[in-house]
């Protein structure tokens, strides 16, 4: 027999929370916004915008959510057994004195994760992380913001918005399906924000988000860029933001939250391969 099988040495991984589904609302057409809670989720905490989660799925054909052993470095693998099935999220609120974390689901078609999130009902558990990661540091100072995203990280731009102070004036621009799929957005500081629409088309979603910050034009003073889209178009934003703008990369923060032809793609992409 194999001995177990653990993550990489040194990395901390706390085990995930179960966490029970309490409520599920229907914000749009293709947005669920499915609300937690449970015992579990005591001691939770949010350290600020945009973070994200991993929420662990039951397998496709199991009905329960089904944990392996987890040790101080992670889940412990038998043979044959095999990693939790999980994909990113974004904790869209988290409210300490109900105890109730709040996750905003696109349903895009396939994927674990989109399936899940269709057939959400209360009762059922998944498991969420012991903690969230990767809160975006808002400029207090800065003047006044781009924040671009498509319907994958509309839930992150709330995560944003809010966060804001009201020193600042936010340009918001979101790629969604069609208008049934905006949403009300709310913030501290004064923002506009223009819908954009892909109207489903295949292999371009992100692309009217890419042109309509190409043709803005970028305010005078202290500003900042956050944008969260398809990673394909998030590095072509990437490129016209660093290269063609020559904005300084330490005011441009771009993350892939998603990627065509690609099954779970990865939380930390944030296109620094374009620069
Ligand atoms: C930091 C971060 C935060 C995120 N927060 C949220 C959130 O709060 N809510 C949310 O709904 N998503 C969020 N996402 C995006 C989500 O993780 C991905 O869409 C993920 O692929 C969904 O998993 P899945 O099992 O549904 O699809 P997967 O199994 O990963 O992929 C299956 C297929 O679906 C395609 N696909 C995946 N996402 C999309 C999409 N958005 N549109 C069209 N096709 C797609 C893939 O290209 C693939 O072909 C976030 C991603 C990141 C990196």
């Amino acid at each position: 027999m194999n001995p177990p099988q653990s993550p990489k040495a040194g990395r901390v991984r706390a085990k995930p929370r179960l966490a029970e589904v309490v409520r599920v609302d229907r914000l749009t057409p293709h947005m669920l916004r499915v609300v937690f809670a449970g015992e579990e989720l005591e001691g939770f905490t949010t350290r600020g915008p945009a973070e994200h989660l991993k929420v662990n799925f039951p397998r496709p054909g199991e009905s329960k959510l089904v944990l392996p052993e987890w040790g101080p470095e992670g889940p412990i693998l038998l043979e044959g057994q095999q990693r939790p099935l999980n994909r990113t999220y974004t904790p869209r609120r988290w409210d300490l004195e109900a105890g109730e974390l709040t996750v905003d689901f696109l349903i895009h078609g396939e994927g674990p994760g989109s399936t899940w999130a269709q057939q959400a009902q209360p009762e059922q558990v998944v498991a969420v992380s012991h903690q969230p990661g990767g809160a975006y540091k808002v400029d207090a100072e800065a003047d006044w913001y781009v924040i671009g995203g498509d319907e994958a990280a509309l839930p992150a731009v709330g995560t944003l918005l809010e966060a804001l102070p009201p020193s600042c004036f936010a340009h918001v621009f979101v790629e969604v399906a069609d208008p049934t799929e905006e949403l009300k957005l709310e913030s501290p500081a004064r923002f506009q924000v223009t819908w954009l629409h892909h109207g489903g088309a295949v292999g371009r979603v992100g692309r009217r988000l890419e042109q309509a910050v190409r043709e803005f034009l970028f305010p005078e003073g202290n500003g900042r860029v956050w944008i969260g889209c398809e990673a394909g178009a998030m590095r072509d934003i990437r490129r016209h933001l660093l290269n063609e703008r020559g904005m300084d990369r330490a005011r441009a923060h771009t993350q892939g939250y998603w990627k065509y032809g690609a099954v779970n793609h990865p939380d930390n992409d944030r296109g620094q391969d374009v620069g």
